[in-house]
């Protein structure tokens, strides 16, 4: 049997958190398997869908590199098929013409209330055998309900939650199609699922009340049911349902604050499956263990501290031009041109170990390509008196040495010894000078990065 997967998002708004968790355990799951991911867009709820949704979708797919081989599939592209399955399921007899109007739907539901009953279709026009149905009222158009069973129970065992079992009589007859003809949800999924040939359904737990529905379809349909898994819900931070402030936001927030994809899917990975004690791993790696005996049934929290300690282990590791070119598109966003400029691979090898996004590489970055001066109060601590006329006499000797952070380091060690002086005295201060700030890697480094000329500049603006 190949493996068959799906992601069905409706384009409703962006790929979130939790979205692209589904689909990532779906794609891995097709993917360790030798088998088939599809993508299908769910798109029957008009008044809420949207082309832009539907490019969002695509974009994080696209940047976290969940591929898929088949579709997108649109479900407003298949209303001929849905109708077809519909007409012959009527004429099999799973399924009725019911001309219960709305209001009197209302006021079904309203006496079974004041009776203390739970509110469902009462089966007025469900054909029975023996049963005498009223002549069906003129100028109603009817709705397509499906003849579910009465009794009995529907069971499945959910890869996730174990085993669950539903009994019939919970369930009414639902509507298959409305009475403009146009199918609903429920029924869209089951053609669907068994037209792609899905055999496993990988989705958020928020459709566990579906499932009985869709399994009693398949079953009337005389259809292969799949295999369920019903992934918990994701908390944020604080356990609380996700919230704007980590999670809800679009996946491709993430690419915006910094966030490099690997580790965005090595964090997804981990929200609520499991490989031993294995944090760190690529995608392969994960295609190979994903299996669905190890998601957890319990409900994964968010964690930023987790997701950024992921992120620098990546920045750390990651090819030195593909950081240089993610700060100089950073960078161009803040108007800060970076070329002439110093080497940017140069600049972020020296900055890359200390930072746990791509944000933070290009604000640690930035005084590279743009001056910033320092403020008053560092400047006189750091600039005194004493050191002023060492730091002149070091600027010119830097204007004709051998331009590298060897040679300006042995520069800064002659000043630092013949002065009688601790390293950092005369350190200090070009730091300040030249960055802007009294922290940064190695001065002699910067030094080399930013050029002769550009240090030259800086320095002699405050001490000439
Ligand atoms: N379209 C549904 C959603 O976005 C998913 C349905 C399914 O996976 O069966 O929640």
């Amino acid at each position: 049997m190949t493996i068959r997967t799906r992601f069905a998002p409706s384009p409703t708004g962006f790929l979130h958190i939790g979205g692209a968790r589904t689909a990532l355990f779906s794609w891995a799951y097709a993917r360790g398997h030798g088998g088939k991911f599809i993508l299908r867009v769910e798109d029957t709820d008009v008044a809420r869908s949207t082309p832009e949704a539907v490019q969002a979708i695509m974009d994080g797919m696209n940047w976290l590199g969940l591929n898929y081989d088949e579709g997108p599939f649109y479900q407003m592209q298949r209303m001929e098929r849905y109708k077809a399955v519909i007409q012959e399921m009527l004429a099999a007899g799973t399924a009725y013409l019911c001309y219960t109007s709305p209001d009197e739907l209302t006021a079904m539901r309203e006496a079974q209330m004041t009776a203390g009953i739970k509110p469902r279709y009462d089966g007025t026009w469900r054909p029975e055998l023996g049963k005498n149905l009223a002549t069906s009222p003129i100028g109603v158009l009817p709705v397509v309900r499906f003849r579910n069973p009465q009794s009995g129970v529907v069971t499945w065992e959910d890869q996730v939650k174990g085993r669950i079992s539903i009994a019939n009589d919970e369930l009414d007859d639902f509507i298959i199609a409305r009475a403009d003809g146009t199918p609903t949800y429920n029924f869209c999924v089951v053609v669907d699922d068994w037209d792609m040939g899905i055999t496993h359904v990988i989705r958020g737990d928020d459709h566990v009340n579906n499932t009985p529905r869709q399994i009693n379809l398949l079953h009337a349909l005389g259809v292969a049911v799949p295999q369920y898994a019903h992934l918990s819900m994701i908390l944020g931070d604080d356990g609380q349902k996700l919230s704007k402030r980590h999670g809800a936001v679009s996946v491709m927030q993430y690419d915006e604050d910094g966030y490099l994809p690997e580790a965005v899917l090595n964090y997804l990975a981990r929200l609520g499956w499991s490989h031993g004690d294995e944090e760190v791993f690529d995608m392969v790696q994960f295609c190979q263990w994903f299996d669905l005996d190890h998601i957890t049934a319990s409900a994964a929290q968010f964690n930023t501290e987790k997701l950024n300690w992921l992120n620098a282990h990546y920045i750390k590791q990651a090819d030195l031009g593909r950081l240089a070119t993610e700060v100089t598109k950073r960078l161009a966003l803040r108007g800060i041109a970076t070329d002439g400029g110093a080497e940017m691979a140069g600049v972020v090898a020296l900055y890359r170990e200390r930072v746990s996004t791509l944000n933070e590489l290009s604000d640690a970055v930035e005084y590279f390509y743009q001056r910033i001066h320092p403020a008053t109060e560092v400047l006189e601590k750091h600039l005194t008196a004493e050191i002023r006329p060492i730091l002149l006499a070091l600027t010119g000797q830097l204007a004709d040495c051998a331009w590298t952070a060897l040679s300006i380091h042995h520069l800064i060690e002659q000043a630092v010894v013949s002065n009688g002086l601790k390293f950092p005295k005369v350190a200090m201060p070009l730091r300040v000078l030249l960055t802007g700030g009294a922290q940064s890697p190695s001065i002699d480094a910067v030094m080399e990065l930013l050029g002769r000329e550009e240090v030259l500049l800086r320095l002699n603006e405050y001490l000439a």
